[in-house]
């Protein structure tokens, strides 16, 4: 038996797979074995190479192994590895804070630590209820939301999400939300429907939660700014909080380092992961305004009784900083300018191929539909899928949605060569 056969067989007989039908998995699938990763490239056990079409589920911003962070993360693991973040505190974490504060939209000035998007959004979601519950507004337990949003794992994140498959299971045990009707019908209805909600019922609001800009697991569904600036000014008026979830837009994903700027937005929380970790290590953030933390203050029962195990872990927050250092030295974001061009004029162009029905393209990502069904098991996506690793590049596709968000730092002739094989790959798909 090959190295690879035997991983497939202790794969298939042990592993359970992440948002993956396991019974046609174990009938159907020969998956990809990756042994090693560089750059914009995952190697699989035998040598072949693919290009990291979505870096990684969107977090290998700066490629994989890249020489700065591995620096940063073997200097860091040698002086200390791990330690709580509970009451002491470590020079990683505090000068992440720092220097995480400096480059956020301007009145985020504390930073709460936890381990992936999911947790990010889980704080936002209990800061929220606390700080209203111990600060006069105790009424205000409901959210509000975007029709098709996506926030993550946790039950409390699950209800935020407005995706029908991945809530149905849990119908009657989640926190109450409120969605709003999806941006295809219009922004019209958004802007009306949003305004009558909290007009209406901001007394049992706690927080507007919102992924700025575009959608990622809804499909890179990608909506006016107005909405995310109407929403501030909502807020604003009726003084509930508003949340913006960047954990898949922030870094620069979408041209400007964070989506909230599209917007000229500042939110009252703010949740980062992905791109913030570099993809090394699980490493999140919540960001929030002095008056909620303000609202924490006073008597020791009036605090924040929550902690991850790893939050601020120190291997974590150096590989964090280094992925900023790089960020500000090599102009990560301002460089992606040209590229965000390329993939535009590429994905707009594939509009013309038969069997593509929508395009769509925002920074660093672009992103097609193909006709049929759109629900999240559907095969159009995963017979491109197919295609794409004969031809060397790894895409996995959201539903009958298939995209790219390439590492931002990915090469110009990467890029024209992952694009080709897009391109290729839904025609070699089609005409299958
Ligand atoms: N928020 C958004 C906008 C996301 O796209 C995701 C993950 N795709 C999450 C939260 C959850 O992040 P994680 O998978 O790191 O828990």
């Amino acid at each position: 038996m090959t190295p690879r056969a035997r991983i497939v067989e202790l794969d298939k007989r042990y592993l359970w797979h992440p948002y993956t039908a396991m019974g046609s998995y174990l009938a159907e699938v020969d998956p990809l074995v990756i042994a090693r990763a560089a750059g914009v490239r995952l190697y699989d056990i035998d040598g072949r190479s693919y290009l990291d079409g979505n870096a990684s589920w969107w977090t290998a911003v700066l490629g994989h192994a890249h020489p700065r962070l591995l620096q940063a993360l073997s200097a860091q693991a040698a002086a200390l590895a791990h330690t709580s973040l509970a009451g002491v505190t470590h020079e990683p974490a505090a000068r992440l804070a720092e220097e995480l504060a400096s480059v956020a939209p301007a009145g985020l000035g504390r930073v709460f630590f936890s381990d992936d998007g999911s947790t990010a959004v889980e704080v936002a979601i209990k800061l929220s209820l606390q700080y209203w519950a111990q600060n006069g507004r105790p009424e205000r337990r409901r959210f509000v939301a975007l029709d098709g949003a996506f926030h993550g794992e946790t039950l409390g994140a699950t209800a935020l999400g407005g995706v029908e498959v991945f809530r149905r299971p849990f119908a009657g045990v989640l926190l109450e939300c409120v969605h709003v009707p999806p941006l295809a019908d219009g922004h019209e209805r958004a802007f009306e429907t949003l305004s009558k909600l909290l007009g209406e019922g901001a007394d049992e609001i706690a927080a507007v939660v919102l992924e700025p800009v575009v959608q990622g697991a809804a499909g890179m569904r990608i909506y006016d700014p107005e909405l995310v600036r109407h929403a501030r000014e909502l807020t604003r008026r009726h003084d509930v909080f508003l949340v913006l979830d960047e954990v898949f837009s922030g870094y620069g994903r979408t041209g400007r380092m964070w989506a909230a700027e599209h917007a000229g937005v500042e939110p009252d929380l703010m949740c980062t992961a992905k791109g913030f970790s570099g993809g090394m290590l699980p490493m999140a953030a919540t960001l929030a305004t002095e008056r909620i933390f303000e609202g924490f203050l006073g008597e020791p029962d009036r605090a924040f009784h929550y902690g991850h195990t790893f939050c601020g872990n120190p291997l974590g927050a150096a590989v964090a900083r280094e992925v900023l250092a790089v960020y500000r030295d090599e102009l990560i974001v301002e460089n992606t300018a040209s590229k965000a061009r390329v993939i535009a004029d590429a994905f707009a162009a594939m509009r013309e191929l038969p069997g593509v029905v929508a395009t769509r393209s925002l920074g660093m990502i672009g992103a097609l539909e193909l006709a049929g069904p759109s629900g999240y098991h559907e095969r159009a996506g995963w017979r491109v899928y197919a295609e794409a690793l004969r031809r060397g590049a790894y895409l996995r596709p959201l539903g009958n949605v298939v995209y790219v968000t390439p590492a931002l730092n990915i090469a110009s002739s990467d890029l024209d060569e992952l694009l080709g094989i897009v391109r290729e790959s839904v025609a070699a798909a089609l005409r299958a």
